[in-house]
């Protein structure tokens, strides 16, 4: 028995794809990224973006957007899907880093979108700025980092200080994105200001335009100087952490093999270390030195104070000793590489 099928259901059904298409150069964008534009129909971005990816782009139909229409964007997005067509949303780096995957997803809930729907969403990652202007760079980001946004068309500054105090003073490699435009100048000389009050003057810092672009330009500086530096819209700014050092042209940022290897010493392991276990100085040894130290009359504040830590969490841990089972167990199980 042949079924037959509504006017309704036979309909293709459409489709949403936030495609990332990494920092602008064809060489650095995935290959799904180039797929997924080759099967829209309809292809929607910022002027720029649809320019970087214009070979990709006969027999599509085009929406160019300016900057400041995403919700716009992600309203025609949802429009042409649910009309049957495949809908690339391009974003440039990833489009979940400050790109259209939130936005696009706010308007799709708003309008009672559910992952069930007809409409399908796809996301197709990207290599984002950061991962750009690192590679560009040297290894600053090898390390822990943070990403901040110094944009307050939609962030009221104080968040955005706060939370560049907050990383400033957790010693974080930071990438900076949107950090200066014709109208927002003030924005980077802020973020230095606060930085300084953590970090050294002569902290490297590279600030990265146009990565993999036509005019890319890539200058190092340090975090006293930055903001005489040339940056605006395209522009990323890396600030190292502490150890973060430049040699050779290449910023980089070590992962701390020395606090368990004497590198000078043809790579020794420094004693109290192993090879393959937490160091000395990881939780369960940090710890147990902690609960002999407190046993040898450090008071909880004295330790809050040392180690720079909540004295709620210092009392906390201090009253859920370490087993000495747990040691031996950390003492033999090591992380997988
Ligand atoms: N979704 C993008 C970020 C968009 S926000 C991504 O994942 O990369 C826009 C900011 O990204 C710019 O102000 C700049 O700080 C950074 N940026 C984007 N492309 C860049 C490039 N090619 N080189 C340097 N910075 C870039």
């Amino acid at each position: 028995m042949t079924e037959i099928q509504s006017p309704d259901t036979a309909k293709p059904a459409g489709k949403i794809m936030l495609v990332g298409i990494g920092p602008g150069s064809q060489a650095h964008m995935t290959a799904r990224a180039r797929e997924a534009i080759a099967e829209a129909d309809v292809v929607i971005g910022y002027v720029t973006y649809i320019k970087l990816v214009a070979e990709l782009l006969e027999g599509k139909e085009v929406v160019r957007k300016g900057m400041t229409e995403e919700l716009d964007r992600a309203v025609s997005a949802l429009e042409a899907a649910r009309a049957g067509k495949k809908v690339a949303l391009i974003s440039s780096g990833d489009a979940g880093v400050y790109g259209m995957a939130g936005p696009t997803f706010e308007v799709l809930f708003q309008a009672g979108w559910t992952p069930d729907d007809e409409v399908k969403v796809e996301i197709v990652p990207g290599a984002s700025a950061l991962n750009a202007c690192a590679a560009l760079v040297g290894a600053p980001l090898t390390h822990d980092f943070c990403a901040i946004s110094l944009s307050d068309l939609l962030t009221p500054w104080p968040v955005i200080a706060r939370r560049l105090d907050a990383v400033a003073s957790a010693d974080f490699v930071v990438a900076l994105y949107n950090p200066k435009s014709g109208r927002r100048t003030r924005q980077i000389v802020e973020a230095q200001r606060l930085f300084l009050r953590h970090r050294r003057a002569d902290t490297p810092v590279a600030i990265v335009k146009s990565a993999y672009r036509r005019r890319e330009r890539i200058e190092f500086s340090t975090l006293d100087r930055m903001a005489e530096a040339d940056i605006g819209m395209l522009t990323t700014v890396l600030i190292g952490n502490s150890h973060t050092f430049v040699r050779h042209g290449l910023m980089v940022t070590p992962r701390g093999y020395a606090n368990k290897y004497d590198l000078d010493a043809g790579g020794d392991t420094r004693e109290g270390e192993k090879p393959g276990r937490s160091l000395s100085t990881g939780l369960l040894g940090w710890l147990d030195t902690l609960q002999a130290e407190h046993a040898a009359g450090a008071s909880a504040e004295a330790l809050a104070l040392r180690h720079r830590l909540p004295l709620d969490y210092i009392v906390s841990t201090l009253s859920e000793p370490v087993e000495a089972a747990e040691l031996a167990d950390a003492a033999t199980a090591g992380d997988e590489a």
